[in-house]
């Protein structure tokens, strides 16, 4: 295995980018905290806006940038920090960004799948990189704000000038994700795409799984289902306990707990990864997770995908339905109209 490349702030250099003109494509999520980050950073860059004509394009128009057609904004910039979503990306990159790509411009992603996956395909003499925040676009700007900093992913995948891994530096700092000397940890565009769709594929749907049991099970036990959608997570103490994770360590945290809790959680945590009889089965839980990393890896996960998004969303609107009607969603939904009583 090689050593992981990690940065920080002392390894940026904002001169990369001083001078130069950064289009910032799609005003939206990250988007519009990345332009404000960038603009408030003393950096010597002037940041521009490209977006279809919307709420966004009048959002940006109010925080003070010049906006242009995502073409306009491509052509007059050095640089070009694609954040639009990566579903709606290709098209709009074959109609309006591929033409502007001239030699020593940046392309610069926050996600790897349009590369990994090949729906982009940029000329050879410009740097492709990919500055991929591990925070979502409000955080970027509320922890801007507030003099913290965020962990973002990097990545070069072209380096036509030689310099592409100063500008992706340059960036990270000046979007604030160095601040506070918050990590940067290099990896390639796959490996960011592998480890970002397995949290979604994997993970999640094992959470989530596991905490629909846990629901079922106390209301086939009597508890109110109100007390155990609070247990689960409308009362934000877990939200509080993964905050504290985060910070301090999944071991170093649980002294926090009870005994009991600690006790219990480690006894049932050793149970179920030493395969004890009575535990559920983890090779299974493993397998699952393989399955899933498998198939993003040989695309499987990619044409599914765009098979789904040519024929309308049918499925994801079906299982929106599905889920949004469930009892325990519904009562949950309940739950939370009470509480905010
Ligand atoms: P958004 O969903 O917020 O969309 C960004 C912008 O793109 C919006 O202005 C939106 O307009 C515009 N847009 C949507 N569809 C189209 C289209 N068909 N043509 C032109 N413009 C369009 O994106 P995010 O900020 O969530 O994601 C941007 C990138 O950042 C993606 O690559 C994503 O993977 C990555 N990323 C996102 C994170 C997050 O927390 N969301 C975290 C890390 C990386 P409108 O507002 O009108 O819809």
């Amino acid at each position: 295995m090689t050593e992981t490349k990690l940065y920080y702030d002392k390894d940026a250099d904002l001169s990369a980018i001083d001078g130069k003109t950064i289009a910032i494509i799609g005003y939206g999520n990250q988007g519009r905290s990345q332009a404000l980050n960038i603009r408030d950073t003393d950096c010597g860059a002037k940041v521009i806006v490209g977006n279809i004509k919307d709420e966004s394009w009048e959002q940006a128009r109010k925080d003070g940038f010049e906006v242009y057609t995502i073409s306009e904004a491509c052509k007059r910039a050095d640089m070009i920090l694609l954040l639009i979503p990566d579903e709606a990306m290709h098209e709009i990159y074959q109609q309006e960004i591929e033409q502007h790509l001239q030699k020593d411009k940046v392309l610069c992603f926050a996600s790897g799948y349009s590369i990994t996956y090949h729906l982009i395909e940029p000329p050879k003499n410009v740097d492709v990189i990919l500055v991929a925040p591990r925070m979502g676009g409000k955080e970027v700007r509320e922890l801007y704000v507030s003099g913290k900093g965020f962990p973002s992913f990097l990545a070069v995948k072209q380096d036509a000038s030689g310099k592409a891994k100063k500008t992706a530096l340059a960036i990270a700092k000046a979007i604030g994700s160095t601040k506070g000397n918050s990590v940067l940890i290099e990896v390639t565009f796959e490996q960011e795409t592998l480890s970002d769709l397995l949290s979604e594929q994997a993970l999640c749907p094992l959470i989530m799984a596991a905490w629909i049991a846990k629901y079922e099970v106390d209301v086939e036990n009597g508890v109110p289902p109100e007390a155990a959608l609070l247990e689960l997570h409308l009362s934000g103490e877990w939200a509080e306990d993964f905050k504290r994770m985060a910070e301090m360590g999944i071991v170093k945290q649980l002294p926090l707990h009870s005994k009991t809790s600690q006790y219990g959680q480690l006894t049932r945590l050793n149970q179920l990864l030493t395969l004890e009889k009575e535990s559920p089965n983890y090779n299974q839980i493993k397998a699952f997770v393989e399955r899933q990393a498998e198939k993003i890896k040989n695309g499987e996960f990619a044409r599914e995908w765009s098979v789904e998004q040519e024929a309308g969303y049918i499925m994801l609107k079906k299982l929106y339905e599905k889920y949004a009607n469930s009892p325990m969603i519904k009562k949950e939904q309940e739950t939370l109209r009470m509480l905010r009583q």
